[in-house]
């Protein structure tokens, strides 16, 4: 039977189908270009038999074409990482000591896995960065190896290009991103078909002297790469199944979290939950480019998304992270309130001694200044005295040992009975609660408690908001 005829305006359908025949090359095109970033951690490339998940993981998706990967990591708890051992070698060297007991078992772990990759250029970058430290390197310079060697060894096993964060990753002398000009940089770089392997942790400054981020910062070039090749996602894999509830060191199996907000997993970042740098998500956040964190020994499961905004109905605390070792400025005098400028006064004290702080709640008359114990080691004294010369209050301590806990959930501070539920739970397991902040983020509430109640106080949290299943 014949087709019955169109009507003169529409094509005929055998047009039709030659239309989408015309647009099945462009959509080809469209899906050759969509691409991935794929960070890996130390644990997913401590030994060849990881590496070689993670060129499973790499060759069961085309798009994932982008790949920056992190120095070995431990291979069992007692292990050494790689990282580690290259910072002990810079000051085994400035003090004039022998590298080797540093150097040693890094020669040792790399030759180990290149041998099993069939890496045979492995000896030779070794001796050159082993010339290099026992030259003077820097300790930036130094520290960077570990990303250095692992990448190009790895970028030679899966058969891609190799390119140095040194040449593509700009930072300021003082150690922050360029980041127009690396974008444009890594962009060109990127261009073209295959694989891309960067080093993740460091970059170069103008003068191309190599500047590392914080530890853990592989994150930050995974994002970057993410940001600069335009990816549709960028895939962190760890050693664990996301981001989870709660540290799996301090609570037994904490729930994975399927999805949270970039500002939910910063709150969570910073405050410990480290399996991803808090200064991860800026690259990605501004594009709109989703984190995805995955398991490399469990690749078919869905893992955490971090993306722009979540349902938070029916999980208002998207989790609980915390860590040791803040101290507490505390000043009490009466008519605090009325006297103008205390505040200012105080944080001027401490911010002239060079110490950052966290949180500052304050009372009628009382006033907390939390700050990092590391920040104000060795400095006790001189603020005490500032504080009494300057403020004249009726009473000054620094009470050290303390631990904050950050409960964090999307528009949980507005929901009737959350914070009820959380100080509810920590009074009935015994913690006393020596601070509270929930206060300008609406998104959590930070307790302080005694570094000796903390991982009592976790899991009192973890307790009342995750219910048995
Ligand atoms: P990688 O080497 O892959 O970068 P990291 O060691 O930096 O991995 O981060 C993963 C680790 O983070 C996990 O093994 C876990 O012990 C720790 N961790 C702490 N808090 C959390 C959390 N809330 N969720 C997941 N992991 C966490
Ligand atoms: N290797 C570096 C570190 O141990 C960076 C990283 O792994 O992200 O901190
Ligand atoms: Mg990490």
């Amino acid at each position: 039977m014949q087709p019955s005829a169109a009507p003169a305006a529409s094509p005929a359908p055998g047009e039709r189908w030659q239309e989408v025949l015309d647009n099945i090359p462009a959509l080809e095109v469209l899906i050759e270009t969509m691409s991935i970033t794929a960070k890996f951690g130390g644990t997913s490339l401590a030994d060849a038999n990881q590496i070689r998940k993670v060129a499973d993981i790499i060759k069961s998706d085309p798009r994932r074409r982008h790949i920056v990967l992190s120095a070995p990591g431990k291979r069992t708890s007692s292990d050494k990482k790689i990282t580690d051992l290259l910072y002990l070698c810079h000051s085994l060297a400035n003090q004039g000591l022998d590298i080797q007991t540093a150097f040693g078992p890094i020669k040792q772990r790399f030759l180990g896995i290149a041998e099993e990759l069939g890496v045979d250029e492995m000896a030779g970058w070794l001796a050159e960065v082993e010339l290099r430290i026992a030259d003077g390197a820097d300790v930036d310079w130094i520290a960077s190896r570990g990303e250095y060697l692992n990448s190009r060894m790895v970028a030679r096993f899966l058969g891609a290009t190799f390119i140095d964060a040194a040449s593509a990753i700009r930072m300021a002398a003082d150690g922050r991103l360029r980041a127009a000009e690396t974008y444009q940089l890594l962009a060109e770089a990127l261009t073209g078909d295959g694989l891309f392997v960067v080093p993740g942790f460091y970059g170069a400054d103008p003068s191309g002297h190599i500047r590392c981020f914080s530890r853990g910062g592989s994150d930050i070039t995974g994002a970057i790469v993410a940001r600069a090749a335009g990816d549709q996602v960028y895939e962190n894999w760890t050693d664990v199944p996301g981001l989870l509830m709660a540290d799996p060191r301090i609570v037994d199996n904490p729930r994975p979290i399927a999805e949270v907000t970039y500002r939910e997993q910063r709150e969570l970042s910073y405050m410990g939950a480290t399996v991803l740098h808090d200064e991860a998500v800026f690259p990605v956040r501004e594009a709109g480019i989703p984190i995805n964190i995955r398991n490399t020994n469990d690749p078919s499961a869905p893992g955490t998304r971090i993306v722009t905004t979540r349902d938070s109905s029916r999980h208002a605390v998207a989790g609980i992270a915390g860590r040791v070792g803040f101290s507490n400025v505390y000043t009490d005098k009466a008519l605090m309130n009325a006297e103008l400028g205390y505040g200012r006064r105080m944080l001027e004290i401490l911010e002239k001694r060079g110490i950052t702080f966290e949180h500052a709640p304050t009372s009628i008359d009382t006033m907390s200044v939390i700050v990092r114990d590391e920040e104000i080691a060795g400095k006790e004294d001189l603020v005490l005295g500032d504080i009494e010369n300057q403020l004249k209050p009726d009473r000054v301590e620094i009470d050290s040992d303390i631990a904050l806990i950050a409960t964090v959930g999307e528009g949980m501070s507005k929901k009737v009975g959350i914070a009820a539920r959380l100080f509810g739970a920590l009074g009935k397991s015994g913690v006393n609660i020596l601070m509270i902040n929930q206060g300008a983020s609406e998104i959590n509430i930070i307790v302080g408690v005694a570094a000796s109640d903390y991982e009592k106080a976790v899991r009192a949290i973890y307790g009342e908001f995750v219910k048995p299943a």
